[in-house]
């Protein structure tokens, strides 16, 4: 992303903004991602990529909550289903800190990493910070060819740090 002064005083505002059209940040509408990975479009599967967006880190209750929600009446085997197909089809990132129910997000490919309070399991983001993925060297690769970090950071939340302190 470059700040070009002038953009947002002259008519070249117009040329960025049919640019980035259709999508925030470029994101492609999730008809459009189901269909370029290949999967069927369906409203359940649709409604689970929204409900994901919507909710970053969302567990599968929660997509089952949300997905009801915009569509009414949908089987927890059918969120289940589409879940299972979109991380599959790596439309979806599945993490699964230990002892937490598993967590999906839209946000994949990126090799980022997450912290988790073990107090309330709250989830948030980790950009790596150093270099592309693997972002990490291990001392000893086995003679693996890696293409992937997995990090989780564990400790407490503000709130949950905050409520111990008190
Ligand atoms: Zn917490
Ligand atoms: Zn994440």
């Amino acid at each position: 992303m470059t700040t070009d002064p002038q953009a947002t005083t002259s008519g070249a505002t117009s040329v960025d903004a049919a640019a980035t059209a259709g999508g925030a940040a470029g994101v492609p509408a999730p008809a459009e991602q189901l269909r370029g990975a290949g999967l069927r479009v369906t409203a359940g599967r649709v409604a689970v990529l929204e409900a994901v967006a919507g909710v970053p880190h969302a567990t599968a209750d929660d997509v089952v909550r949300t997905v009801r929600e915009a569509l009414g009446s949908v089987s927890v085997q059918a969120v289940y289903d589409a879940l299972h197909a979109l991380t599959e089809a790596r439309l979806l990132r599945r993490i699964e800190p230990a002892g937490h129910p598993a967590r999906y997000e839209r946000r994949v490919g990126d090799n980022h990493h997450h912290v988790v309070c073990r107090s309330c399991g709250v989830v948030a983001d980790v950009d790596c910070t150093v270099g592309h993925a693997p972002c990490l060297t291990p001392s000893s690769d086995h003679g693996f060819v890696i293409d992937l970090a997995e990090v989780t950071y564990w400790g407490l939340c503000p709130q949950c740090a905050a409520a111990r302190a008190s």
